[in-house]
C-alpha cells in the first residue's frame, strides 16, 4: 500500500480528458489499491485517477459513508447511461482543499463500468451517491466542481452561512 500525492486545482492534469483503460494490468491494480488508501487517508468519499496524477478513466468511491462497513466502488471506464432529476449538493474536493460549493447534480444516475475483475457492471445511484458518482466522473473529463459551482466559498464561509440559515429557519419555526 502507498499513499499518493493528491494533485491540486491549477495543475494541468486536472483539466485533461483521461484515457480509457485497455487492460487491468498489475500496475493498474496497484494504482487502484493506492487510490483507495489515499482516499481513506484524506478522509474523502471519492478519488479519481487524475487526482493522483494518472490520466486514466478510473475512480474509486465510497458513496455511502454512513454505512457501518461502507461499500467501496472501483469504476473503470465508467459511463453515465442515464440521469434524471435535479438536486443541489454542497461539495468539496480533495484537490480543492478548504473550499465548498453548491453544484446542481442529477438526483439519480445509472452508470456502466468495468469492475476490478474486468466484469461489466451496471448500477444505479441516487441522492448523495449520485452526487459522488457525478463528481468523480467529471474528473475524468477534466471538470472540477469548482468550475461549475453556483456558489464557491471557503469552508469557513460555508459553515457561517449554514449557521445563519439554521438560525433563520429556527426562528421561522417558532
Ligand atoms: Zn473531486
Amino acid at each position: 500500500m502507498a499513499i499518493r500525492q493528491i494533485t491540486l486545482r491549477g495543475e494541468e492534469i486536472l483539466k485533461k480528458k483521461c484515457k480509457p483503460v485497455k487492460e487491468i494490468t498489475p500496475r493498474i491494480m496497484e494504482l487502484i489499491e493506492d487510490m483507495v488508501d489515499t482516499m481513506f487517508e484524506a478522509d474523502g468519499v471519492g478519488l479519481a485517477a487524475p487526482q493522483v496524477g494518472v490520466m486514466k478513466r478510473i475512480f474509486v468511491a465510497m458513496p455511502y459513508p454512513e454505512q457501518e462497513e461502507p461499500e467501496i466502488y472501483v469504476m473503470i471506464n465508467p459511463e453515465i447511461l442515464e440521469s434524471d432529476g435535479v438536486q443541489e449538493s454542497s461539495e468539496g474536493c480533495l484537490s480543492v482543499p478548504g473550499y465548498m460549493g453548491l453544484v446542481e447534480r442529477p438526483l439519480r444516475v445509472k452508470v456502466r463500468y468495468m469492475d476490478i475483475n474486468g466484469n461489466t457492471v451496471e448500477d444505479e445511484f441516487s441522492d448523495f451517491a449520485a452526487t459522488v458518482i457525478s463528481h468523480e466522473n467529471d474528473h475524468l473529463d477534466g471538470i472540477l466542481y469548482a468550475d461549475k459551482a453556483k456558489n464557491f466559498m471557503t469552508a469557513e464561509e460555508y459553515q457561517e452561512r449554514l449557521r445563519e440559515f439554521q438560525a433563520q429557519n429556527g426562528e421561522a419555526a417558532e
